[in-house]
């Protein structure tokens, strides 16, 4: 366990709170990882380096996304969710690799410091998480991390093939769907925030893709 993350658990234990509920979990049977996986912080990997992400990546426990950050795609990792592989980019979100039966198979302390993070209710979805967007988007900009995930991805990527050039083709793969009508099983939510993204991004869409994903 990385310190950082030691350091999150003291904090928690000095505070007395634990927000982990197996009882309110147990009952939900995890209704928020089965609609997708934990997002990483760089401090839920030990060690941070290339060496051991890409370890991490072929063995099939993790996925490498992207956020957007001044529409530069930033690529960051996440828990590997079913049927997908090293690049989980701009794909609808499908249920974590971790879940059981059993609920998940990583003990209390193994887990993401933002499954450790959230706050379980029983009226779900009224489950939240303290930490932000901002606060995932401000540990995956540093120099360091984006140094470490450079050479990750170019690990991953075949010979003069770019980043931008996965995700470009990710987002003309779903405009693809979205006009043939193949995506029906695909979300609202998972259709808006991939149509958000590639907007974002720049990327300008057919006139019928906004009709066809908003009717
Ligand atoms: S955190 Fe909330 S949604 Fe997730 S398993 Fe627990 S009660 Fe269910
Ligand atoms: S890692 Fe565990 S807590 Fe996180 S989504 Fe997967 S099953 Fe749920």
């Amino acid at each position: 366990m990385t310190q950082e993350k030691k350091n999150y658990l003291r904090t928690l234990e000095f505070k007395s709170i634990r927000y982990i509920n197996h009882d309110i979990c147990k009952r939900c049977e995890g209704e928020c990882c089965k609609k997708q996986s934990c997002m990483l912080l760089p401090c839920d990997i030990e060690p941070f380096t290339a060496k051991q992400i890409i370890h991490l990546l072929e063995n099939g426990d993790l996925s490498i996304n992207a956020l957007l950050k001044e529409n530069i795609a930033i690529p960051f990792l996440g828990i590997r969710e079913r049927e997908k592989g090293v690049f989980s980019i701009l794909e609808p979100h499908s249920s974590c690799s971790k879940l059981t039966e059993g609920g998940c198979e990583l003990s209390d302390d193994e887990r993401p410091i933002i499954a450790l993070d959230l706050i379980p209710s029983y009226s779900y979805p009224n489950c939240y998480s303290t930490i932000t967007m901002e606060d995932i988007m401000v540990a995956w900009t540093s120099e360091n991390v984006k140094n470490v995930m450079r050479e990750v991805v170019k690990y991953f990527l075949k010979e003069g093939e770019t980043f931008d050039e996965i995700i470009l083709k990710r987002i003309q793969a779903f405009e693809h769907d979205i006009v043939s009508g193949v995506n029906k099983l695909v979300t609202f939510a998972d259709k808006y925030s991939i149509y958000m993204f590639a907007k974002e991004y720049g990327y300008k869409f057919r006139d019928d893709v906004y009709e066809l994903i908003f009717k």
